[in-house]
């Protein structure tokens, strides 16, 4: 509560939560499948799950169970060194469960198993297949790990037919070793992206930056360059938000106005979509976005 207090005024949201909502809810209990959205407590669900100005309903599904092998000072997911096993029945599910709520659009994204020797790329990408057999108007992103680097885990994921190639630099090179673990960097992560594009020439690929750590302007219009030399499509900026006292600090509080200039910088480098503002996440709306803007 006393946190609370002390966020600008532009952070403090309500929730609205209409019966999409608890739809969503009933569905994800009963078939064990988590989502973002619920364990991040994000504060987009309710226009996310609702649909927004153009009903185009997204939600973030998060598979290959809850506890991940890394341990990323801005995450308060949980870490394990042996998380459980795969369910072999997780694309399976998911898809049913998908392809039942209606929704336009989804977003598939998982904890790092760097303890599978694939790093989980050949179930991530069975589950994009069984969606799109069983939801074929479905529109699918991806939000990938890094594979450790693994190309090849990176080229299967990325011609398994999914709509969007997501994998996240989170932060600018200078502060990766401060806010990723150790197994995660720059380099590795522009090289996902990369070998994704390559690997499937159709697909769009986007990124995420959260602001507030301590990164400069320049080194955020590098990072920007970096991105469009290597014709990564779509940038999204958020406000890095502390979840809880023992992860890393917020630096600054961007202002929306500050949000709204990288938003059109973005747009004036050729980016295909940005999506820049406090409360900005990686899938945030992303439906509603890529219906309006790229696909139709
Ligand atoms: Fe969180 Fe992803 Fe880092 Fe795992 S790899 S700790 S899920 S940000
Ligand atoms: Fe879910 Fe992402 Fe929307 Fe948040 S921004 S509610 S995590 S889809």
């Amino acid at each position: 509560k006393k946190e609370r207090k002390r966020l600008p005024r532009w952070l403090q949201t309500q929730i609205p939560k209409g019966k999409n909502y608890s739809k969503l809810k009933d569905d994800l209990r009963s078939l064990n499948l988590s989502t973002v959205c619920e364990e991040a407590r994000c504060p987009n669900i309710g226009e996310c799950w609702g649909g927004g100005d153009t009903d185009t309903a997204t939600a973030t599904i998060m598979l290959m169970g809850d506890e991940c092998t890394r341990g990323c000072r801005f995450c308060s997911v949980k870490t394990s060194k042996n998380p459980g096993p795969l369910d072999p029945m997780e694309p399976y599910n998911t898809a049913k469960a998908v392809g039942s709520w209606g929704v336009d659009y989804i977003v598939l994204t998982s904890v790092d198993r760097d303890d599978l020797s694939d790093g989980g790329a050949a179930h991530l990408a069975e589950c994009v297949r069984q969606l799109k057999i069983q939801v074929p108007s479905l529109l699918v992103e991806v939000l990938s790990p890094d594979f450790r680097g693994d190309l090849n885990a990176v080229e299967n994921l990325a011609s398994s037919g999914l709509d969007v190639f997501a994998h996240n630099l989170e932060t600018v090179n200078r502060l990766q070793a401060f806010v990723r673990d150790p197994r995660a960097n720059y380099k590795q992560s522009m090289d996902v992206l990369i070998k994704a594009k390559e690997s499937s020439p159709g697909l769009l690929t986007k990124t995420s930056l959260m602001l507030g750590l301590g990164e400069t302007d320049n080194e955020i219009i590098e990072t920007m360059e970096d991105l469009r030399a290597n014709s990564v499509d779509v940038v999204t900026f958020g406000q890095y938000m502390q979840p809880t006292k023992r992860h890393l600090k917020v630096k600054e509080y961007v202002t929306p106005e500050k949000f709204k200039q990288w938003e059109e910088l973005g747009e004036n480098m050729g980016f295909a979509y940005v999506a820049s503002g406090p409360l900005v996440r990686s899938s945030y709306k992303a439906g509603e976005y890529y219906i309006k803007n790229i696909i139709e």
